[in-house]
């Protein structure tokens, strides 16, 4: 993967900047966006690296690095940021995020034409910190985009875009990419169960939720040992 590495650039930088050409790819190849649709970041101390806009994943190559200050200011590189540049600087101002994740997955944007919230119908809901929200719609790649979609992630780790798409954060790629997986997922779970003619999906309740989350704050760590 040296081929997706610049020759100068700070220590821990290039290994980032490999993991997130990494996810980018992943979006692709997993389906979650066609063509150039998507953008991924994460965050090196106060540098963000994002993706290119409007280059294709898999010719992303070395000149396309670009990192920006958390005020977007440039700090490395020469190709055009992300259109969606000033969501994913929002997220990292307003939020522990280390990387942000967006997607066009097409279960999750089918849902977000149809509700406000996802409703909760699995209990992973509770990973993503409670029922999911659409933010309102509003033009890519503006501040009003920015500012609905930080209104979306209150207490939650993802949010819908109305007529658009997903977002996601996490502590780290792997973490942003799993939750938009999620998402996805239990978008087209919903969508299957509410189109079953004349029978409503059960719902979990606030309660429920609340025991799950409980629960996955244990979920995967080793007993003893
Ligand atoms: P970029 O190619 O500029 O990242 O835009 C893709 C996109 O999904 C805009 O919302
Ligand atoms: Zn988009």
């Amino acid at each position: 993967m040296r081929e997706t590495e610049p020759a100068s650039i700070p220590d821990g930088t290039g290994q980032a900047w490999r993991r997130l050409v990494a996810t980018a790819r992943r979006t692709h190849d997993e389906g979650l966006v066609v063509g150039t649709s998507g953008n991924v970041s994460v965050r090196v101390g106060d540098t963000v690296l994002v993706t290119p806009s409007g280059v294709p994943y898999d010719r992303l190559g070395p000149r396309d690095l670009v990192g920006v200050g958390l005020d977007g200011r440039r700090l490395l590189g020469t190709a055009e940021p992300t259109s969606e540049l000033p969501l994913h600087l929002a997220v990292y101002r307003a939020t522990g995020a280390r990387a942000v994740v967006h997607t066009h997955a097409v279960h999750a944007t089918a849902v977000s034409t149809l509700v406000d919230e996802l409703p909760p119908v699995h209990y992973m809901t509770a990973a993503l910190g409670g029922p999911v929200r659409v933010a309102p719609y509003a033009a890519y790649g503006t501040p009003e985009l920015a500012g609905a979609t930080l209104a979306a992630l209150e207490g939650r780790s993802a949010c819908l875009l109305r007529n658009h798409g997903t977002v996601a954060y996490g502590e780290d790629l792997d973490q942003a990419y799993d939750r938009t997986a999620q998402l996805e997922w239990m978008c087209r779970l919903w969508l299957l169960a509410s189109s079953v003619p004349g029978r409503t999906p059960a719902l979990l309740t606030p309660a429920q939720l609340a025991e799950t989350a409980g629960r996955l704050r244990r979920y995967g760590r080793r007993t003893g040992g």
